[in-house]
């Protein structure tokens, strides 16, 4: 897949972008990613939160699924 590495999320097409998201949270150190049974929990309590609005937290300003993906990161309210 070609996608632009200097490109803002504006110029980017959504599709690609994600599924390159996708790969990178595939492709994430096993040393440093979180574990699958926890990550399903952290994206499950993200699902439900009233702060998760188009896939972001708007807490924090990340994607919760590349955040959740990082075992060292947390919640900034303290859910996980
Ligand atoms: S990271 Fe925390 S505050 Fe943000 S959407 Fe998930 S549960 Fe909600």
């Amino acid at each position: 897949m070609e996608y632009c590495r200097k490109c803002l999320t504006k110029d980017m097409d959504w599709n690609d972008y994600f599924a390159t998201m996708h790969q990178y949270i595939d492709q994430i150190d096993g040393e440093l990613k979180t574990d699958a049974v926890t990550y399903q929990s952290r994206l499950s309590i993200c699902s439900e939160c009233e702060r998760l609005l188009d896939a972001m937290c708007n807490a924090c300003g990340c994607y919760v699924e590349l955040r959740a993906a990082m075992k060292k990161n947390d919640c900034p309210y303290q859910k996980w």
